[in-house]
C-alpha cells in the first residue's frame, strides 16, 4: 500500500482503484433479495448472457473514498488556487448560484412538462432575456445556444438567413487576426471562407486593409472585443459603418463582457449580432468542457431569423414559448437552453444589481492594468497599455533559453495555474486576473512573477525544471496526446 498520499513533495503515484482493491472486498453490502433468485439464461438469447461476471474492480469503502478524495486533493480549481486564464474568464463562483440552480423547484423540473407547470422558470428566464437585451444594447435575446462557440455558429446561421431572405449569397466572413480561434473555425462550420485583416501594431483592426477586404461578398466581419491582445477596439463604430455601407454586418465575439458591462453597450455602437458566455461574464464553473450558456443578441433586422422556441411574456402577465417565427432558423439545442447555467446567470445578475455589475467591470479593468503596470520592467510587453481586463506578455530570457512554457511551469511551484501560453502572439502569456480577486492575491501574483524574472537570469534552471513541488514534473505532453495509455483493466 501507497503511504503519504497527497503529500506533494513526495513522489506518490495514485495506483488504480484495481490495484487498490483486494479480492473479496466490496464497499457496499446490500440487503438479502426478497425476490425469488431466476436463471438469466432462461430469461435472456445466449447472445446476450455474458460467460463471465464482469471484472470489476473489488475494494472496501474506506479504500474507495480514500482513493478518490487522494484524487481531488490534486485537482487544481478557481476554489484553491489563482487562475488567472486569459480569455477564459476563470472567476470566483459565488456559492448562492449553486444553491439557486439547486432548488427543487428548478432542479426536478422535467423539460416536457407542460407550459402552465413551469411559469416560474419561464419567468426567469425571460428575465435573463431583458437582462441582456439591456446590457447589449439589443432589441432580442435568444437563450438557446449552449456555449460560446456554440452562441457564434447560431448567430453567423442568423446573418446568413438574413442575406439569403434578401436573395444574397455572401461567402465571405472578415476575421481580425486578434480575434478568438474560434471565430475563423464558426466561419468553416457555416460554409463561409474566413478573410484575415491585419492588426496595427497596437492590436487595433488595420481599416485600410478592412477597406480593402469588405465588398459585396462580405457577409460579416465577426471581432473579438476587446481582443484577445486584452485591447478594446474603439474605433468599432467606424467598423460598423464600413461593413453597413457594403451591407455586411457587424458580428461582436461578447466572451470579453467582462470588460464592459455597465460601461458600454455593443448595440450602441452598431454591433448586429453577438453572443455572451454567461458561464465566464455571469459566473459558473467551467472549464474541461462545459457546462456553458451562449445567448446571442441581435438587432432588429436579424428577430425575424432567431431561433424557436422564443420565451416570451402575455399581456396577461403569463410566460409562454412562441413557435410562431416562419423565417426562423429553427432550433439549435434541445429545449429551451442550458437551463442550470441560465439560473446561475440569472442569481449572479439579481445578486449584483446595476451598481455591482459596473463595478465587476472597473474592477477586472482596474486588476489587469494594475498587474500589467508591475511587470512592465521585467517582461517584454508586445502591445501598448491600457488594457481591458487581460493583457499579454512576453518573457524575454534569450541569453539563457528561459521560455514562456518555463515561466508557467514555475507558477505552478507557487500554486497558481499557468496563464494561456503561446497564443495569440509566438512566446506570450495572456494573463487575465479577473475583479474576483483581492489586491493581496494580486500583489502574490506580481511578486511570484518578478521572482521568476529573477530567476531566469541568475538560476535559469530552476525555472527550466520547474515545476519541483509536483507529483510529476513535465509531463510528455505530445505523448499523451498521440499515444494515450487509458488502460482501465489490470494488466
Ligand atoms: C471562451 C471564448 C469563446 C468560446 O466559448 P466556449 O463557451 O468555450 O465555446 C469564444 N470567444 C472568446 C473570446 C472566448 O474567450
Amino acid at each position: 500500500m501507497t503511504q503519504n498520499h497527497g503529500v506533494a513533495d513526495v513522489d506518490v503515484t495514485i495506483p488504480l482503484l484495481f490495484e487498490e482493491g483486494s479480492p473479496g472486498s466490496c464497499a457496499v453490502s446490500l440487503s438479502k433479495s426478497d425476490v425469488p433468485q431466476q436463471d438469466v439464461r432462461k430469461m435472456l438469447p445466449a447472445e446476450l448472457v455474458a460467460d463471465d461476471s464482469p471484472p470489476l474492480p473489488e475494494i472496501a469503502e474506506m479504500d474507495l473514498v480514500r482513493h478518490f478524495t487522494r484524487l481531488a486533493h490534486r485537482a487544481f480549481s478557481v476554489d484553491a488556487n489563482f487562475y488567472p486564464l486569459g480569455s477564459c474568464t476563470m472567476k470566483y463562483n459565488p456559492r448562492i448560484n449553486e444553491r439557486a440552480a439547486a432548488l427543487p423547484g428548478f432542479a426536478n423540473l422535467h423539460p416536457y412538462q407542460p407550459v402552465d407547470q413551469i411559469q416560474g422558470l419561464l419567468e426567469l428566464l425571460y428575465a435573463v432575456r431583458e437582462f441582456l437585451q439591456e446590457i447589449s444594447g439589443l432589441p432580442e435575446v435568444c437563450l438557446q445556444p449552449a456555449a460560446g462557440a456554440h452562441g457564434e455558429m447560431t448567430g453567423l446561421m442568423l446573418v446568413n438567413a438574413y442575406h439569403r431572405d434578401r436573395g444574397e449569397q455572401r461567402l465571405n466572413v472578415l476575421v481580425p487576426d486578434s480575434a478568438h480561434g474560434t471565430n475563423p473555425a464558426t466561419c468553416t462550420v457555416c460554409s463561409r471562407t474566413a478573410i484575415t485583416v491585419k492588426s496595427r501594431p497596437d492590436g487595433k483592426v488595420d481599416l485600410d486593409d478592412l477597406r480593402k477586404k469588405v465588398d459585396r461578398h462580405t457577409a460579416a466581419l465577426m471581432i473579438t472585443n476587446p481582443n484577445t491582445v486584452g485591447v478594446f477596439d474603439e474605433q468599432i463604430g467606424d467598423l460598423a459603418e464600413i461593413l453597413h455601407e457594403q451591407g455586411a454586418l457587424l458580428y461582436m465575439d461578447g466572451a470579453n463582457m467582462n470588460a464592459m458591462l455597465g460601461i458600454m453597450r455593443p448595440g450602441d455602437f452598431g454591433v448586429d449580432v453577438m453572443h455572451f458566455n454567461t458561464h465566464k461574464t455571469f459566473s459558473t464553473p467551467h472549464g474541461g468542457g462545459g457546462p456553458g450558456s451562449g445567448p446571442v443578441a441581435v438587432a432588429e433586422k436579424l428577430r425575424p431569423f432567431l431561433p424557436i422556441p422564443q420565451v416570451i411574456k402575455k399581456t396577461d402577465a403569463t410566460f409562454e414559448l412562441d413557435h410562431n417565427r416562419p423565417k426562423s432558423i429553427g432550433k439549435v439545442r434541445a429545449f429551451f437552453g442550458q437551463v442550470g447555467v441560465l439560473v446561475r446567470c440569472y442569481t449572479y445578475i439579481r445578486s449584483l444589481g446595476t451598481e455591482g455589475l459596473r463595478n465587476v467591470s472597473d474592477k477586472a479593468v482596474l486588476s489587469a492594468n494594475y498587474l500589467a503596470k508591475r511587470l512592465e520592467k521585467a517582461y517584454h510587453f508586445p502591445i501598448p497599455g491600457p488594457y481591458a481586463h487581460e493583457f499579454i506578455l512576453v518573457p524575454k530570457f534569450e541569453e539563457t533559453g528561459v521560455t514562456e512554457i518555463d515561466v508557467a511551469k514555475r507558477l505552478i511551484d507557487h500554486g497558481i495555474h499557468p496563464p494561456t501560453m503561446s497564443w495569440p502572439v509566438h512566446h506570450c502569456l495572456m494573463i487575465e486576473p479577473t475583479e474576483t480577486e483581492s489586491l493581496r492575491t494580486l500583489d502574490y501574483f506580481a511578486d511570484t512573477m518578478l521572482k521568476i524574472a529573477r530567476e531566469a537570469r541568475e538560476t535559469p534552471e530552476v525555472v527550466k525544471n520547474a515545476p519541483h513541488h509536483t507529483p510529476i514534473s513535465r509531463a510528455d505532453e505530445v505523448g499523451a496526446a498521440r499515444k494515450p495509455n487509458v488502460r482501465w483493466l489490470p494488466g
